[in-house]
């Protein structure tokens, strides 16, 4: 038995089977209504676990209606070309998503039954320990348990676990164990989901909403009073970067740098260049400045508006001129998509005036 069990009311075991009731209980009352839970499938679970990671329930929802709309099978997406991946995951961002996906779709649309084993999904490209349990566990019922951030959140508050994780992938990998012993294996795809809906509608960082809880009877810290000491996370330390952006134009056409195709996160992707100092010349305006963060570092991006050399080599530094026209069939960054219409916006308007 799990060391955090042996303290804890849940060790019992006719405890944690009333804790599995009433969580499934809650969920089946309370859960979200999502489209990958409406009519589910293992293809509408797979493209949500890959387009959550990461990245919110209300950014996901429109893309995800509008991906199941150009990719509705892994036969289609399996078919698909990269452009068309790429183009269709435009303003989530993390690309290698995508590219993991397509590769998935790929690998698992010839076979002719599909193994519903965790082990098996592991190998498949951009799963990981959470993907597996995720899918194995809602489409074949496997008795796999997930342990993401929201679980940590509601697991170390149930058990006042005060242990400081260097970070949430290590409190994840640690309290996995406690996670499979509470896992309810007869329902495990609904109990895994109940116990990440409640991390993420009831049990918030922040204010989490105790009194409504379904298992505050089993909840130490709850009932303490002191949930949002829980999870402790070592504080990551902050960088900061500037980056210089250039807005070139000629005629009917914008210049772009497409990053290099292999590890880079970007590859295939549009942005507005940067690195070309040797490259401009007459600096005009600061068109904008941006700041944004990724991961542990806040970038801040000033938009300039420069002239290219005439002799630039433009293969050397993957530039490229792009008509106005084309710009919406090309994938562009999310970010830099918005920024390009936003400079649009204010030319068109300075004309006007
Ligand atoms: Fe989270 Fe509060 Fe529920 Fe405990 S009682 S699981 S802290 S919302």
């Amino acid at each position: 038995m799990n060391n955090l069990l042996t303290k804890h009311i849940l060790k019992e075991s006719k405890n944690r089977e009333d804790f599995r009731k009433i969580l499934l209980t809650w969920y089946g009352k309370y859960q979200r209504e999502l489209p990958w839970r409406t009519k589910p499938s293992l293809y509408k679970t797979v493209v949500s676990e890959f387009m959550l990671q990461q990245t919110r329930v209300s950014t996901v929802l429109p893309y995800f209606a509008n991906w199941l709309k150009k990719f509705p099978s892994f036969t289609a997406l399996a078919k698909a070309n990269e452009e068309d991946v790429l183009k269709g995951w435009e303003g989530l961002g993390y690309y290698s998503r995508a590219r993991n996906l397509h590769k998935l779709a790929k690998t698992i649309s010839p076979l002719k039954s599909i193994p519903k084993d965790a082990k098996f999904w592991l190998t498949l490209p951009g799963i990981g320990p959470y993907a597996s349990a995720a899918i194995t566990s809602i489409s074949f019922n496997q008795a796999e348990a997930v342990c993401d951030g929201n679980v940590v959140r509601v697991l170390t508050r149930i058990f006042s676990h005060g242990e400081l994780f260097k970070d949430g992938a290590s409190a994840q990998k640690k309290l996995q164990p406690l996670a499979q012993q509470l896992l309810d294996t007869t329902e495990p795809g609904n109990y895994n989901q109940g116990m990440m809906e409640l991390g993420a509608t009831v049990c918030h960082r922040q204010s989490p909403l105790c009194t409504t809880c379904p298992v505050l009877s089993y909840c130490t810290s709850g009932q303490r009073g002191d949930p949002e000491m829980f999870p402790a996370l070592a504080k990551k330390k902050k960088t900061f970067e500037k980056i210089k952006r250039y807005w070139i134009t000629r005629d009917n056409a914008l210049l772009l740098q497409r990053a290099k195709t292999g590890t880079n996160r970007l590859a295939g992707i549009y942005e507005l260049p940067k690195d070309i100092e040797s490259e401009v010349k007459n600096k005009k305006n600061l068109l904008a400045k941006k700041r944004r963060v990724i991961g542990q570092t806040d970038y801040e991006e000033s938009i300039y508006q420069f002239s290219l050399h005439l002799n630039c080599d433009l293969d050397k530094h993957s530039l490229e001129w792009i008509s106005w026209d084309e710009l919406k069939k090309i994938t562009i960054s999310g970010p830099h998509r918005k920024w390009i219409e936003e400079i649009r916006r204010l030319f068109a308007e300075q004309n006007f005036q």
